[in-house]
């Protein structure tokens, strides 16, 4: 994996470049951003031209003793770090630092999770970068920056990993997934700029299912029998699913197809028009946004704040359901 097999990140690629180019990197470099944003990736490329024997323009040529080493993942002076169980451990950071050899020669440790060193590892990690032996390089890896300590904070150079546009996860998903063009770009819709997320999606078999389940569930919303009863045990097995969050996606892409097709006509839906739920509503429009404005703000809160599952999902499918039967007023 080197820098240009990548894909995005240009502000990354160029200052990373130039960085190594004139020979400027620190010592210690944070990689930032969600699950599956690349930050592995692109870590890792990094720390291949780092090691690398010939680099060209910042770039690992691919070629030398070190670039095959770390291609087989055998480099003797490569060493990765990632939590045991839940946290990573000063005696890890401790026979990390023993395991390099001393003498000379570049010398790269890549951290994963690095938001979960101990207070005691951090410590360890800390009195490393204080005073960092020459050629010897850190690549931590976290999803936000504000989870490490500020002392080691004030030690790296940080990038954070920006969000992939829809069309380049399009392409990534047919060139790599050999999807055809309309699921691609569903799913490059879906995964939110995360290309890790875009994969698994494609990777999904049950994703067909899925999406059928949660046009049902609109289309069960839309009808007034449903007792208080009803949503409440609906509401109830929401709270319990494992996949609410990407479920939850697809409820809010039932309601997208449904603003698409008012808006622009059945030519512009990824999926059948046909479906029972588009074609048994009639919808009005600022009530369709505003069910997916509420969809958003409900995964929202399930992924920054410590909402109880079960009453958000309770408030959610009441609040979407009056909005719907307020649609066909
Ligand atoms: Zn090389």
């Amino acid at each position: 994996m080197s820098f240009s097999n990548l894909i995005g990140q240009d502000t990354l690629r160029r200052s990373l470049t130039r960085l190594l180019i004139h020979d400027r990197l620190s010592h210690a470099v944070l990689l930032t951003g969600p699950a599956g944003i690349g930050k592995q990736s692109w870590g890792k490329a990094l720390a291949r031209s780092l090691l690398c024997d010939n680099p060209v323009g910042g770039e690992a040529c691919g070629q030398c003793i070190s670039c095959r080493q770390f291609e087989s993942g055998n480099h003797p002076e490569y060493f990765v770090l990632q939590p045991d169980g839940q946290s990573i451990k000063i005696e890890q950071v401790r026979s990390m630092r023993a395991g390099f050899h001393l003498l000379g020669g570049v010398k790269v440790c890549l951290i994963k999770q690095a938001e979960t060193m101990t207070a005691e590892a951090s410590s360890s990690l800390l009195k490393i970068l204080e005073d960092p032996p020459q050629d010897f390089y850190f690549i931590l890896l976290a999803e936000q920056s504000g989870q490490l300590f500020e002392t080691i904070l004030s030690r790296c150079q940080r990038y954070h990993l920006q969000p992939l546009s829809r069309d380049k996860i399009k392409d990534l998903l047919v060139k790599e997934k050999l999807l055809n063009a309309d699921k691609a770009s569903m799913l490059a819709r879906l995964s939110r700029g995360i290309p890790g997320r875009a994969y698994e999606l494609a990777e999904d078999g049950e994703f067909d299912r899925r999406r059928e389940e949660a046009d049902n569930l609109a289309l069960s919303l839309l009808s007034e029998n449903n007792s208080a009863y009803h949503l409440l045990a609906k509401a109830a097995s929401l709270a319990e699913r494992d996949d609410l969050l990407s479920f939850l996606d697809l409820l809010c892409f039932s309601f997208r197809d449904g603003l698409i097709m008012k808006f622009c006509g059945n030519d512009h839906l990824l999926i059948d028009p046909e479906r029972p739920f588009l074609k048994e509503s009639n919808f009005a429009l600022a009530r369709l946004e505003d069910i997916i404005r509420l969809i958003n703000n409900t995964i929202y809160e399930l992924t920054a704040t410590n909402a109880n599952r079960r009453l958000l999902m309770e408030k959610t499918l009441i609040m979407i359901q009056r909005r719907l039967i307020q649609c066909q007023e």
